[in-house]
Parts: structure tokens; C-alpha cells; sequence
């Protein structure tokens, strides 16, 4: 059977959860492949996705496109190789999924309630799966009330067991379908933050420069060490408030398998006499034993502003504090600090001199395609009213081809928000995170007069009538 190597890299915004692999024309033809057919992907380990058509834009590049999850169970990251090869997939009998460890303790809990099965099996019907593999099930029963939505949308499950096994399966009508009580263990680093780029819309560029700067060197040491390199200790990101500067750090983190160490500035110069700055060597010191790892100083210039605007003795011994931290830092490239800021000119000059924050990335306000898929990832999961359902009756049941139907159904909701992207110049993402959020509260409180909670929970096929309408949004854009 022919196989081949091909580039990877982050998958489409709407991919995100899945479990598919974006491949072009050539990739396709020199593998025998249509959309909907099944491969097998080979990266560090084993696992599969569904084959879709890569847009125009990625044809001849070497490359295909694959999530989080499937980078995950192929052990590679960004800009690593796959190994790609069509498989026949037998039907599975039975699927055997369990929570990973991680989730159980703090995370999200599962809050499929009673429908469970039904729910999940919705979500993986005609998929592939590989036994070891994580499966993300996009929830879109979870409240959308929660303050980070991306992360929590996401419950990853692990594919403990398959019958057969051994095999790549595909999930069917027939596959029965079970939730063990007992979580999974070593699985904790894969699903430590759910955090990933598809998170992310826009920032392109400024993703491949946190990248080069923070992910490269965490990975392949060697690499720098060869070239003689010095990896960066610190990094700042700066823009405006909202623009995901916080939501980039998460993502490396976990995109390097970093752990991550979050400082909220305003909140350590807040501390009693020396409390400040024994909670930052704390958090140092925690963060070398668990390297490699990130650590995030949100508002670092509250922490450090320039030393004309310092009034208090405390900012100037957290300052020192700091500064000292940076500089005895030996584990290069393995412990990063990236500071989050508003105004780069306001933060201490002292701080920015090389060998310290000597990297600069400016995460400015999306324009008008970034709106639009961070409009994207915002409703990934939510069901939002369509157009009409303009049938072409006949011909789309001959085609057959789930992923061609599926598409249409797709750029219904996506002119919509095309057009809402369109009329929300300046928005940054969490202003636009807030409007979804307003649009889903507006049809909740709509739907909620004729709904019976007394007979919890609801069922359904009632559920499936709840959709959230262009006039909630225009509403919501009211505010
Ligand atoms: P910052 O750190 O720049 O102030 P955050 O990263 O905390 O901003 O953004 C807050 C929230 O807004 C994020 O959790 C995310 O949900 C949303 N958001 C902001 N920017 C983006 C983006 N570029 N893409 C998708 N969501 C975004």
C-alpha cells in the first residue's frame, strides 16, 4: 500500500474535535484517497482521521492539517511528519471510553447526564478510532455561562478499548458504545490544558513567533545548542485588553507539553511586606521542577512599571525580586517567561535589556477575517439558526457524501458570521466571546417559558428545537 510523509500543521478553526485530516488533490491521488475515506497516521504512535479536501490556499504545500487531539494521539507537533496510508476500517462492536485522570480532579465534569451514550455516539458516529486514542467531544450541552468557553466546550475522552482490537474501527449505528466509571491514568500531560491554536483566530504571524521563540527551543534544545543559539527567558506580548494574549501563552504551554504558571501582576504587588516576592521565587522555583514550563505574568507592568512611575517600595524590591529570578535562571529554554502587558513603553527598561524580556510580539485587534473565526471558534458547537434549507433535493441523497453535505450546512451558519464580522469593527476576541455568550443567554431566556425543568432532564428532541436565532445576535449587538 502506497504511503506518505506530509508536513503538519494546525487544522482549520471549524476542524477543531472532528477527527479529520485535511489533505490535497496530489496527496489524494497519489494515495488512491476520496473525502470520507479512512487513513492511518503515523507520527511517534498510531493513530487515524477521516479524510477531507484541503482548501485551495494549502494545495502543493506538503502539508496536511490535523487538531490538537490528532497531533496528540500521532505524537507530533506543528511542522513535524506524518506518515499517511489509506486503511480499511472494520466496523467496531464495541467502544470502551473513559475520562482521563486529569479531568476528573478540578476539570470539567462530564455533563452529558442521562443521555450520555446517545450523546457521545452523535457526536463519534462514522468516525474511525484507534484504541489509546483521545476523543474531544465538543459539548454543546455545557452552559455557555462558564468563563472560558474553550476550554470548556472540550471534554476529552480516551478510547480504552476496542472490539476488534488492535485495529483501526469505525463507530456505526451497530458499535455499542460504554463509559467506564474508572478514569484513565497517563494521560494527564495530553489533556493538561485544552487549550490549543485552533483556539485562536487570527494571529497567524504572531503564533509562528511564539513558536519559533518559545516551542522550538523547549523541543529541540539540541538545535540551539548546536547553532549556538541563546533561547530566550522572557518574552512580552503586548496589545490591547482581550486580544488573547493570555489564550497564546495557554496554547504554547500546552502545544510544547509545557506545564503553565500563571502570576496576575496587580495581584502579587497586592501582598504584605516580603510576601510579594517569596511568592515569585515560589512560583520560579515550581516552575524549574516542572520544566519545561511556562510561566505567564499577566499585567507584568503593574509588577514592574517604569522606575519614574514607581511610588511604592514594594514595586521597586518585586522589580529586583524579578530581576534576579531572570537572571539566575539556568534551565534556558525550558522555563520561559512571557509578560502580558497594555503598553510596552510603561514597563521598566531594565527589564527589556538582553537576556531578560528581549523579545517583543504585538497582538493587535483582529480585523475583519479574524473576527470571523474567532466568531467561528466561539459558536464551534453551538447550534445556530440557518438559512433556509435550500434543497437540492435528489442529488445531494446520490452524492451521499457526508462531507459534502455537511460543508453546505456549514457556510449557511458561515455567512452569518461573516456578515457579523463584517459589522463588529473593533471588537477584539472577548468582546466577540461576549457577544456569542449574550446571543445564547437571549435564546435561553426566550426558550425558557415553555420549557418543563420541573421533569428535568430536557429531553432531546425538545433540545434539538433550541437554536440560537440571527435576532438574538442582532439583539446581543444591540447591548
Ligand atoms: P488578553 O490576555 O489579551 O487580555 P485573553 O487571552 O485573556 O486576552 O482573552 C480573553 C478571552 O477572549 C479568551 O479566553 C478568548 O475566549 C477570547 N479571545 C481573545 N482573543 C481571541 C482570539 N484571537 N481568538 C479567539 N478567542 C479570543
Amino acid at each position: 500500500m502506497e504511503e506518505i510523509q506530509l508536513k503538519v500543521e494546525k487544522a482549520y478553526p471549524i476542524d477543531l474535535g472532528r477527527g479529520i485530516i485535511r489533505l490535497d488533490p496530489t496527496a489524494l491521488l497519489k494515495l488512491q484517497l476520496s473525502p470520507g475515506d479512512i487513513v492511518e497516521i503515523r507520527g511517534k504512535k498510531k493513530t487515524t482521521a477521516k479524510v477531507w479536501r484541503a482548501d485551495r490556499q494549502d494545495w502543493e504545500q506538503g502539508i496536511v492539517r490535523i487538531d490538537n487531539f490528532i497531533r496528540q494521539n500521532a505524537g507530533v507537533s506543528i511542522g513535524e511528519k506524518v506518515t499517511i496510508k489509506k486503511v480499511e476500517a472494520p466496523e467496531a462492536k464495541k467502544l470502551i471510553l473513559a475520562l482521563p485522570e486529569s479531568m476528573i480532579q478540578g476539570g470539567p465534569e462530564l455533563q452529558f447526564g442521562e443521555h450520555a451514550n446517545e450523546i457521545i455516539k452523535r457526536h463519534i458516529l462514522k468516525r474511525p478510532v484507534f484504541r489509546g486514542d483521545i476523543i474531544p467531544i465538543i459539548n454543546s450541552m455545557s452552559q455557555p455561562m462558564t468563563e472560558s468557553l474553550t476550554t470548556s466546550q472540550v471534554i476529552p475522552l480516551v478510547a480504552v478499548e476496542t472490539d476488534p482490537a488492535n485495529t483501526i474501527v469505525l463507530i456505526t449505528e451497530a458499535t455499542s458504545i460504554e463509559l467506564r466509571k474508572k478514569p484513565v491514568q497517563g494521560y494527564e500531560k495530553a489533556t493538561r490544558g485544552v487549550t490549543t491554536y485552533e483556539d485562536i483566530g487570527g494571529l497567524g504571524q504572531e503564533i509562528m513567533r511564539v513558536r519559533e521563540i518559545i516551542e522550538m527551543p523547549m523541543k529541540h534544545p539540541e538545535l540551539f545548542g548546536h547553532l549556538n543559539i541563546e533561547p530566550p527567558k522572557g518574552v512580552i506580548l503586548h496589545g490591547p485588553p482581550g486580544t488573547g494574549k493570555t489564550l497564546i501563552a495557554k496554547a504554547v504551554a500546552n502545544e510544547s507539553g509545557a506545564s503553565f504558571h500563571y502570576i496576575a501582576g496587580p495581584e502579587i504587588v497586592g501582598k504584605f511586606y516580603g510576601e510579594s516576592e517569596e511568592r515569585l521565587r515560589k512560583i520560579f522555583e515550581e516552575a524549574t521542577q516542572d520544566a519545561p514550563s511556562v510561566i505567564f505574568i499577566d499585567e507584568i507592568d503593574s509588577i514592574a512599571p517604569k522606575r519614574e512611575n514607581v511610588t511604592g517600595e514594594v514595586e521597586r524590591r518585586v522589580v529586583a525580586q524579578l530581576l534576579t529570578l531572570l537572571d539566575g535562571m539556568e534551565e534556558r529554554g525550558q522555563v520561559v517567561v512571557i509578560g502580558a502587558t497594555n503598553r510596552v513603553d510603561a514597563i521598566d527598561p531594565a527589564l527589556r535589556r538582553p537576556g531578560r524580556f528581549d523579545r517583543e510580539i504585538h497582538i493587535g485587534v483582529p480585523d475583519t477575517n479574524d473576527r470571523y473565526e474567532i466568531l467561528q471558534i466561539h459558536t464551534r458547537g453551538m447550534p445556530i439558526e440557518r438559512d433556509e434549507e435550500v434543497g437540492n433535493g435528489g442529488e445531494a441523497e446520490i452524492e451521499a457524501d457526508e462531507a459534502t453535505l455537511e460543508r453546505e450546512r456549514k457556510e449557511k451558519t458561515n455567512k452569518y458570521l461573516m456578515y457579523l464580522a463584517e459589522r463588529t469593527q473593533g471588537f477584539v476576541g472577548a468582546d466577540l466571546l461576549a457577544l456569542v455568550q449574550e446571543a445564547a443567554m437571549r435564546c435561553l431566556r426566550e426558550n425558557l417559558p415553555d420549557l418543563d425543568l420541573e421533569k428535568e432532564p430536557v429531553p432531546p428532541e425538545r433540545l434539538e428545537k433550541i437554536v440560537v436565532t440571527k435576532k438574538n445576535f442582532e439583539d446581543a449587538l444591540m447591548e
